[in-house]
């Protein structure tokens, strides 16, 4: 009887292309399926509170997906170097087998847990998250690109174009091994209060969900991705965020059906390039992490160290204005409010918010990356912070720091009649759209709906200033 193979599932909470999961199978022998839970181990970030509640959902799915296929998932606590240590004791593992990610303090951890299981068992990574190798993608010096265009192209060379692989037929379960325990005593889901009744309205978890919304965007969103995906009040997007954040489908798997989309009806090629440029800047995003592990808490471009910052405190009520989405600035609210009760926001928007919190009220863009990753289902180490980068200026291939999104133009354009922002505030819903981004400028302003917090031009001035100082750095 071959010895049992432990498949540690961590980003990857998939049966089809797992590559980990398919190599356990393929030995022949009892496959242990975990999942840890690890709250402890140094340097690794505890989900945010919407990344848990959704990663219950995903658990309970990839429990019941691996129960019909005659396995089983058994769920841990603790660091996952004791766990794990402790299981390939108690099993008698022959195999122990991960996917890999790709921030630092996770290559760490598992580095560690590679060399102490090194002559006990086979250690073995495979790449399930990334379309490209992030060390195959360098420049010609041999460095990393800090440009997304010139290293998507060069990503194109080494992408594996392997067609993804199947869901494995059947699993053999290997008897339990340690102490798992049920999947509510992760303690992921809120109690006390329940907040998470817009999150369950909004979001269905799991692999197979997953494959429905990306056949559903491919038949019928992919044709008009490229013109209405910057408008809000408009379902453009794929929505797989969540999904790739956890795993429940692959960008091998994305590419693939994709591909298959375009061959179906070639005059799909361009809005599917576009939309693959899309899942290019998440792979631009985990190269930056994995070159540069200190994105989610240091400034890319170090000039920016020395940015005057509002001090914390001295901003606290803006900062509460911000995340409550009562700046009186609309889009910027809606923003906030709809990420506040599904866990999502669309980008346009998510561009604009973030700009609104770093430039007109010059709070440090961490501060939003943390709210971003509590709040967010998509919650994802190397997107969020490369994004809050970008959007302050201080990233890769970043924004400007001199453009300074006017949140009111920005309404006029990308949702000309407001039915994104009456949909996120009430209290606009008898306001003209001719007013609907600027309420204070109506006749009749809207009761309950604040004034803006500050005023843009004054804004911009002291966001411009402010930048100007970097100059001298
Ligand atoms: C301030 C800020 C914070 C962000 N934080 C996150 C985050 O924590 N997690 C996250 O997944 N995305 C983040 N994004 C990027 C982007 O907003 C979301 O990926 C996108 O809105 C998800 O919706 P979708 O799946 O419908 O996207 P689609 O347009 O359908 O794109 C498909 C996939 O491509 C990837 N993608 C799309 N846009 C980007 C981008 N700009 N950067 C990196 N990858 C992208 C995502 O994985 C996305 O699911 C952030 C953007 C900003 C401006």
């Amino acid at each position: 009887m071959t010895e049992p193979a432990i498949v540690w599932f961590r980003e990857d909470l998939r049966l089809a292309d797992n590559p980990a999961l398919t190599a356990a199978c393929a030995r022949g022998g009892p496959v242990l399926c975990v999942y840890i839970l690890d709250e402890e181990s140094e340097g690794v970030r505890a989900p945010g509170g919407a990344a848990r509640w959704y990663l219950h959902h995903a658990l309970a799915a990839l429990s019941a997906s691996l129960a019909r296929s005659g396995g089983r998932l058994d769920l841990y606590r603790g660091p996952a170097e004791t766990v794990l240590r402790d299981l390939v004791a108690r099993s008698g593992a022959g195999a122990l087998y991960w996917n890999r990610r790709y921030g630092g303090a996770e290559i760490a951890l598992d580095a560690r847990i590679k060399t102490a299981c090194d002559g006990v068992c086979e250690v073995r990574s495979f790449n399930g998250k990334l379309l490209a190798e992030p060390w195959t993608v360098l420049n010609r010096s041999g460095a990393p690109f800090r440009v997304f265009t010139p290293f998507w192209r060069a990503a194109q060379d080494r992408i594996d174009h392997a067609p993804p692989l199947p869901a494995p037929a059947r699993l053999v379960a290997a008897a339990p091994a340690g102490a798992p325990c049920a999947l509510g005593a992760l303690g992921l889901e809120p109690t006390g209060p329940d907040w998470a009744g817009g999150l369950r309205a909004t979001w269905r978890a799991g692999e197979a969900a997953a494959r429905e919304r990306l056949a559903a965007f491919l038949d019928e969103r992919l044709a008009r991705y490229a013109a209405e995906r910057d408008l809000p009040h408009v379902e453009a997007t794929s929505r797989l965020s969540p999904s790739l954040a956890f795993g429940e489908i692959s960008p091998r798997q994305i590419r693939a059906a994709v591909a298959h989309a375009v061959d179906a009806q070639p005059a799909l090629a361009r809005a599917a390039d576009k939309f693959m440029s899309e899942v290019g800047w998440r792979e631009f995003s985990w190269s930056l992490l994995f070159h540069f592990p200190d994105l989610p808490a240091v400034n890319f471009d170090r000039r920016f160290d020395a940015f005057p910052w509002r001090a914390e405190d001295e901003a606290a009520r803006d900062i509460a204005a911000w995340t409550a989405g009562r700046t009186g600035y609309p889009l910027v609210d809606a923003g906030m409010r709809e990420l506040w009760a599904t866990g999502y926001m669309h980008n346009r928007v998510r561009m604009v918010a973030a700009s609104f919190l770093i430039k007109h009220l010059l709070v440090d863009w961490r501060v939003g990356e943390r709210w971003f990753w509590d709040t967010l289902c998509d919650a994802d180490a190397a997107n969020n912070a490369a994004s809050w980068q970008w959007v302050a200026g201080c990233g890769a291939d970043a924004a400007p720091y001199f453009r300074i999104f006017n949140p009111v133009l920005q309404g006029e354009k990308f949702d000309p009649d407001g039915a994104y922002v009456r949909r996120w505030l009430p209290e606009l819903a008898a306001t003209p759209a001719k007013f609907v981004h600027k309420p204070w400028t109506a006749p009749q302003r809207p009761a309950d709906y604040p004034a803006p917090i500050v005023d843009h031009d004054f804004a911009r001035r002291r966001a411009l200033a402010a930048f100007e100082r970097l100059r001298a750095v």
